[in-house]
């Protein structure tokens, strides 16, 4: 939970497409364990909204012109000289062009190293029961399969509203998230791209508090290119 926000706070919810300046384009839920994929044209925001709170939403990028160009976690890392996304964080494709940038976040930091979870990592991490629990990977695979990706088209992700913090050593973890119900992630696109996000279905850790939930999705288009008198 972000410092000063409470859980309970009537500030919060229920109404952040208000709090988001331009027209409207999109406004839907992303059921728990689904995926979703969106097209942002440039300038236009993509507002992520954990709904109820702790949810992870795996996330993954592709420029639309040409998807051999997608967003790079270590291209993103680099040029900012932290690991953390933040508010004003620029994310970078692996040709180093920005491909968006964080405009606004009610939780404190996001992730990009953690990874996402799938069938074969479920089952070394939690055992061989786990292998049928339906995976992000399995949801990127569905969204690439109606746009021509595939396994390979698989890169390193963002995991919006993820707690891996990493101790002085270097070690990793996955605990208990930061996030709370309301709070929200928005980005606003330098290039025109697809977006891809995993509601992940995780069930082993607490990157979902052990209840995978519903994320709400806005898009906006910028006040300048909306109608005159639009609300
Ligand atoms: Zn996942």
């Amino acid at each position: 939970m972000a410092p000063g926000i409470a859980r309970d706070s009537p500030h919060m919810s229920p109404t952040p497409a208000s709090q988001s300046p331009g027209r409207v384009l999109e406004d839907e839920i992303i059921p728990a364990r689904a995926p979703w994929d969106h097209v942002l044209r440039r300038g236009e925001r993509l507002r992520i909204i954990d709904v109820e709170g702790n949810q992870s939403g795996d996330f993954l990028m592709y420029a639309l012109h040409d998807d051999s160009e997608r967003y790079s976690a270590q291209d993103t890392i680099a040029a900012q000289g932290n690991i953390f996304l933040r508010q004003g964080t620029v994310l970078l494709s692996n040709e180093g062009n920005e491909m968006a940038v964080i405009t606004a976040t009610t939780v404190a930091r996001h992730d990009t190293i953690g990874g996402a979870c799938s069938c074969e990592s479920n089952t070394l991490r939690y055992g061989h029961h786990t292998k049928a629990q339906h995976a992000c990977v399995e949801n990127f695979l569905d969204s690439h399969a109606r746009h021509g990706r595939g396994k390979r088209d698989m890169v390193s992700n963002i995991n919006w509203f993820m707690n891996v913090p990493v101790e002085v050593d270097g070690t990793l973890g996955i605990v208990d998230g930061i996030s709370a119900p309301g709070l929200y992630v928005e980005l606003e696109a330098r290039m025109d791209l697809m977006a891809v996000i995993s509601n992940c279905p995780q069930i082993n850790n607490p990157c979902n508090a052990f209840n995978p939930t519903p994320l709400r999705v806005i898009i906006t288009a910028p006040i300048s290119s909306a109608c005159s008198g639009a609300s």
